[in-house]
């Protein structure tokens, strides 16, 4: 799967390609606004393509069933397989227990390549860390603002490579995503994308400071245009070298360590330990004082 994708190839020759690592795929089961209703692909496609971008990882639209959701992001994926990646959509409440083998349906069957986990749903918790872990995939985690946990699990998963979108903060929240560019800065295995993120002077910061190889490009398709997110990277008139790395060559090197085979695959847990359902400081007496 990982030649298919011309990884390896691609990794060596330094090749100019353009990966587009944040892209929505397929049909949502809600209807509460585009984000799980539906991702069409059809502009999209026009719209990268008039941009040279060559290829995109798709993972689903937010849904309550996210076996299904992935299955029709594999379809997609299997149509054209060398110009997608799929990423498996889990949920850290509702797919308690299965995380481990929802995610091994995905690499091992569908080829997928990493994990999307958003707070919207629930917090990251260690199931999903430990299965990442396992087949050695990085898990692009939107924490909505609530940049903090990057500071547990870059410690705590040294070897997994957290992607942390929209420097934080699709909603622009200026404390979070100052905040991640120290992150990015510390800990090797964070990295962020560009995609949505407006305060251009935040992205050259986080350039200047954290290095291109922790800069992603992505879109945030369908809803955002591709090209007009791409002119973002071109206009921050990087080195060829460090531009290839923001457009492609590091999210090549983020999954080239994918294994079909799991490391260590956490025993399925019957009983996972249980989820902070808000956020609750032991130590800080206003979380109790009502
Ligand atoms: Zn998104």
């Amino acid at each position: 799967m990982v030649e298919r994708l011309g990884v390896g190839r691609a990794l060596q020759s330094g090749t100019r390609m353009i990966i587009d690592c944040h892209c929505h795929a397929g049909k949502g089961d809600g209807l509460t606004g585009p984000w799980d209703t539906a991702a069409p692909l059809e502009k999209y496609m026009r719209w990268a393509a008039n941009a040279g971008i060559n290829r995109t990882a798709i993972f689903a639209a937010f849904h309550s069933d996210y076996s299904v959701a992935n299955q029709e992001v594999a379809r997609i994926v299997a149509s054209r397989p060398n110009r997608f990646y799929g990423l498996a959509f889990v949920h850290p409440a509702r797919d308690r227990g299965r995380v481990r083998d929802l995610v091994q349906v995905a690499v091992e069957q569908y080829g997928f390549v990493g994990i999307k986990v958003h707070r919207y749903d629930a917090r990251l918790t260690r199931e999903i860390c430990d299965v990442a872990r396992a087949f050695c995939v990085p898990i692009l985690y939107d924490p909505i603002g609530e940049v903090s946990i990057v500071e547990l699990v870059a410690a705590e998963y040294p070897d997994v490579s957290f992607i942390i979108p929209h420097m934080g903060s699709f909603s622009d929240d200026w404390r979070a995503q100052h905040s991640l560019i120290d992150y990015l800065v510390r800990h090797p295995n964070i990295y962020t994308d560009t995609s949505g993120v407006r305060r251009f002077e935040l992205l050259e910061q986080a350039v200047q400071r954290a290095g291109a190889r922790k800069i992603l490009f992505g879109s945030d398709g369908p809803w955002l245009h591709p090209g007009v997110e791409l002119e973002k990277i071109r206009v921050l008139g990087l080195s060829p070298a460090d531009e290839q790395l923001v457009l492609g060559g590091n999210f090549l090197r983020l999954i080239s360590r994918r294994r079909h085979q799991p490391l260590a695959l956490p025993a399925a847990q019957p009983a996972p330990a249980p989820l902070q359902a808000e956020y609750r400081d032991p130590w800080h007496y206003h979380h109790f004082a009502t």
